[in-house]
């Protein structure tokens, strides 16, 4: 507790793009793109909230939610779900606009990369990991190992 050790188990590799891709068929569902990130749900008909622990720092707030779709191609059920912490820094930081940023993050106990994408907007710093698509019916086991090591995940840091 209270140790300001960075974590070290998560590579992160800065991409402009990441292919979003169905596990059965490898169909591309879309693209998460750091100049449009709007689209990294598209391909998604439902999306709701998952539970998921309060972070020790209580400066950042955490969420996780669940995205579910079908494979345009194969039909295949599909769910994708992302953790995200946020830090708000206050009004002073509020003027600082930043771009986004997108990376591919591998860490050794999951079970393929994931999506990192961190914003900065309005004094909020957020970093979202976003993981899949996998086989909707292996989601919730996906998720499982992600707890595992969630708190290896990289987060906004304080000043
Ligand atoms: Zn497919």
């Amino acid at each position: 507790m209270n140790t300001k050790t960075k974590t070290t188990n998560v590579a992160t590799f800065s991409r402009a793009t990441l292919p979003i891709t169905c596990p059965a068929c490898s169909a591309s569902l879309g693209t998460i793109d750091v100049q449009n990130l709007s689209q990294r749900r598209a391909w998604g008909i439902a999306i709701s909230s998952l539970d998921i622990e309060a972070p020790d720092d209580p400066a950042l707030t955490a969420e996780a939610g669940l995205i579910r779709g079908a494979c345009p191609s194969c039909d295949a059920e599909l769910a994708a779900f992302w953790v995200t912490f946020k830090r708000d820094h206050g009004a002073d930081r509020a003027d600082e606009p930043q771009s986004p940023s997108l990376s591919l993050a591998l860490h050794g106990e999951a079970y393929a990369g994931w999506a990192m994408i961190e914003t900065h907007e309005g004094g909020v710093d957020c970093i979202e990991h976003l993981f899949g698509p996998v086989a909707d019916e292996r989601a919730e086991e996906a998720f499982e190992y992600v707890r595992d090591f969630m708190t290896d995940l990289p987060r906004p840091e304080a000043d």
